[in-house]
């Protein structure tokens, strides 16, 4: 059975399937790569020229980052992240830029991210783009019934396992299984694919790095954000997206001639994205780069 999987709702010919929910994610996640692409992500640094040169060929542009394993480095838990000074300072940078619309796309809760990063006139996007500038997340009342019921499930079924913890984000949960040992992982991803079958006409399951992220449908995810922003934008805006894991790869695919990049990139990677970075020490190289030459 095929519950739900990254590029559930996905626009603008998002591949289909993804169905790797349920098994370990291999310490990055993973996503099919876009149909009709198959050429391996590039170096951003190695193809700076072509990317400039894309960059250049505009004059307004819209730059959105996830946040965790892009930004800042994977921790076993989520509040032992730490943003780095350099970050922040090159996210004020960009944001003075009147040209730039700026936005951090991430999984966590809004004010989290805000109250992290800090930055003012940066855009924050919670939970997969559903908490957004001056607009706060609401479901149906039976998603958040199904939610409701789900998470009590998946706590009492799951919660036992070794190295797995659910975190409650009010209109989602997540399973984290990075602490987990493979097997251990695996069989909790089985008995989730289980626990989650009486709701799976309402909530999906975005597979994130070693974290299965529990939604209700009507927040399809980050790509659904990025679209609504980039319709309210200048034709001809030139988009760079940057994001580490499987819920980035829905709007890698939506923006196949855009500049996509995918943090973390190995070799066993499957990925939509046109350039890759090996860490996010990598990202901030490149948004300063970026960053001066969009003055
Ligand atoms: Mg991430």
């Amino acid at each position: 059975m095929k519950l739900s999987s990254t590029t559930d709702g996905a626009e603008g010919g998002a591949t289909a399937g993804g169905g790797r929910y349920g098994t370990p994610a291999g310490g990055n996640g993973s996503a099919p790569r876009s149909a009709g692409r198959n050429a391996l992500p590039r170096s951003a640094f190695r193809a700076w020229p072509e990317i400039r040169a894309r960059l250049r060929a505009a004059n307004r542009w819209a730059v959105f980052v996830d946040f965790d394993g892009t930004l800042a480095r994977l921790r076993s838990r989520p509040d032992d992240v730490t943003v780095p000074l350099g970050v922040k300072r090159v996210l004020q940078r960009l944001a003075r830029n009147a040209n730039i619309f700026i936005a951090i796309v991430s999984g966590r809760r809004r004010q989290n991210l805000r109250d992290l990063i800090g930055v003012e006139r940066v855009h924050y996007f919670g939970l997969h783009g559903a908490e957004r500038d001056g607009e706060q997340a609401t479901v149906s009342r039976e998603s958040a019934l199904a939610l409701e019921s789900a998470k009590r499930a998946v706590r009492r079924e799951l919660g036992p396992f070794p190295g797995i913890w659910i975190e409650d984000k009010g209109l989602a949960f997540s399973v984290h299984h990075r602490d987990a040992h493979a097997a251990e992982s695996q069989s909790a991803g089985a008995a989730l694919v289980t626990l989650l079958a009486p709701w799976k006409d309402a909530l999906h399951v975005l597979d994130g790095s070693r974290v299965w992220e529990i939604l209700p449908k009507e927040i399809p995810g980050k790509h659904a954000a990025v679209g609504r922003v980039l319709g309210g934008l200048p034709a001809g805006t030139s988009v760079v997206y940057a994001g580490d894991d499987g819920t980035d790869e829905p709007a890698f695919a939506m923006l196949p001639d855009q500049i996509t990049i995918r943090v973390g990139y190995t070799r066993n990677t499957r990925t939509g994205a046109q350039f890759c970075l090996p860490s996010p020490a990598y990202v901030l190289r490149f948004l300063t780069r970026l960053e001066r030459e969009l003055r």
